[in-house]
């Protein structure tokens, strides 16, 4: 008998962004591995450049399928002021209806939703469905989310003037070291009723309606916060990193769900660089800089006197041509150490000899493919959970430094020369010895291994309901 006849099908259903449809698709592979039936819901821009950037048609078997929602529904404007609720109130009215009418129709087992998306639980409650969140950040930003509404009550938020660098004590867990500013970047605001904030809030305090809560995270890594996690939702899978994961499973797959065009071009540039001689610059898929912020970068890159790899996505100038006016010096600096383009194969750079470190805004996947690669950072976050992430690789686990809230030039070039020659020694000391657990976590009997096979069970020990007439 067909394998497939007999399997469950999951509905995936990530939020419309870079690195939340990476880690979702590479989950959704991981349980196709299991025979499972997948479809796998984006919306029409994400669904454009997955076909046209990534083989994940072919890289799938007869399980799987890629399904566009409706139109009307777009990451263009969530830079923007109203961004967030825009793209929200888009979700609710297109994608929500969407998704019940699939549901209702499909012989659906489960729902594995993105955890920011909690419409698809009013859709799955409905008909009895079951619904796990899968929530694509780190276990202590998704933690510091969580606590916000009592920072609210012991009235540490909103935070007082003059108070960015005053330890808070709401956070259990991190007390001992979580500042202001350390906090959600919606966090800063003083108006506690701002959109973002609103739906940030009301999105996370829903995880727990969920039958249990997936994070692309390790044990060993994030030990101590997930107990906290736990005393609110007892079912958590950490089954991360999901994409050292998938390459301990199958072994062979060299698997890009990139949305741009990656260049691999300076994968043959790295060829040419001594071990672990070039800085790798990106501040990630939705960060924007403005042309002052640039300028500082480039000037610390160029000064520090280091090779750099910089990724330099064709909108990361909020509002600029890039090249508008670039001074001679920098033009000339970045001739003689610098390769700049505008998209990687991230996970492939990371892991490239040459790499001795990674200046980075301190998204969560970003953050694991450089742990995984033993590879320390420069953490300069920019917003939602980067804050947060930025504090734990700094300060908690010490693998690297964090500029925060700076931009200049001196800074630049001297956190660079201190991770790349001065501190060498002492982050690779460390970066190796969690790389190393990393490692151990997905491969057989580690703890994302034996998590991700309970996952798997649990799933085929749903049955889906019956279908209403
Ligand atoms: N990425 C990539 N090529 C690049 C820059 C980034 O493939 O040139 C990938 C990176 O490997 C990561 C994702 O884009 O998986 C970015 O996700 P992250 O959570 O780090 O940040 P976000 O883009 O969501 O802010």
């Amino acid at each position: 008998m067909d394998p497939l006849a007999l399997a469950p099908h999951v509905a995936i259903f990530p939020f419309p962004a870079q690195g939340h449809v990476n880690s979702m698709l590479k989950l959704a592979q991981l349980l196709s591995l299991s025979n499972f039936h997948i479809t796998f819901l984006v919306t029409v821009d994400t669904h454009e450049r997955l076909l046209k950037n990534t083989d994940v048609l072919s890289r799938f078997g007869s399980g799987f399928q890629l399904q566009a929602l409706p139109h009307g529904i777009s990451m263009d404007n969530v830079n923007t002021r109203d961004g967030i609720s825009m793209l929200y109130h888009s979700l609710s009215v297109i994608a929500k209806p969407f998704l019940k009418e699939f549901i209702v129709n499909s012989p659906v087992t489960c729902i594995i939703a993105d955890g920011i998306l909690s419409m698809a639980d009013d859709a799955a409650e409905e008909i009895n469905l079951p619904i796990i969140y899968f929530r694509t950040i780190s276990a202590c930003s998704f933690w510091s989310y969580f606590c916000i509404p009592e920072l609210i009550q012991a009235g540490e938020l909103p935070l007082k003037e003059n108070a960015m660098d005053f330890t808070l004590t709401k956070v259990k867990g991190m007390e001992d070291f979580l500042r202001g500013r350390d906090l959600p970047s919606f966090c800063r605001s003083r108006d506690l009723t701002s959109p973002d904030m609103r739906i940030l809030m009301f999105e996370t305090q829903q995880t727990p309606r969920a039958r249990g809560l997936i994070l692309n995270t390790f044990e060993d890594l994030e030990g101590p916060i997930l107990s906290q996690i736990r005393t609110v939702c007892p079912n958590v899978y950490t089954i991360g990193a999901v994409h050292a994961h998938l390459k301990t499973r199958l072994p062979k797959s060299t698997s890009s769900n990139s949305l741009w065009q990656e260049d691999e071009s300076c994968m043959s540039w790295l060829d040419t660089q001594p071990p672990k001689s070039v800085i790798y610059v990106s501040f990630g898929s939705i960060a924007g800089l403005t042309r002052e912020e640039l300028l500082e970068f480039w000037y610390g890159m160029v000064n520090s006197e280091q090779k750099f790899l910089w990724v330099m996505k064709p909108d990361l100038i909020i509002g600029q041509e890039r090249k508008d006016e670039i001074p001679a010096e920098l033009e000339q600096g970045t001739k003689a150490r610098g390769y700049m383009t505008d998209w990687v194969p991230q996970e492939k750079v990371l892991a490239h000899t040459a790499i001795g470190g990674f200046l980075t805004h301190s998204g969560w996947n970003s953050t694991l493919e450089s742990i995984v690669e033993g590879v320390p950072m420069i953490c300069w976050p920019r917003f939602a959970d980067q804050q947060v992430n930025s504090r734990f690789v700094g300060e908690v686990w010490k693998m690297g430094l964090e500029i925060k809230d700076t931009c200049d030039r001196d800074i630049i070039a001297k956190s660079i020369r201190d991770l790349m020659e001065k501190r060498k020694g002492e982050f690779s000391q460390r970066m190796e010895h969690m790389a190393s657990l990393a490692k151990r976590a997905v491969n057989e009997g580690g703890s994302s291994y034996i998590n991700l096979n309970r996952l798997i069970q649990d799933i085929r020990s749903m049955t889906p309901p019956l279908k209403q007439t």
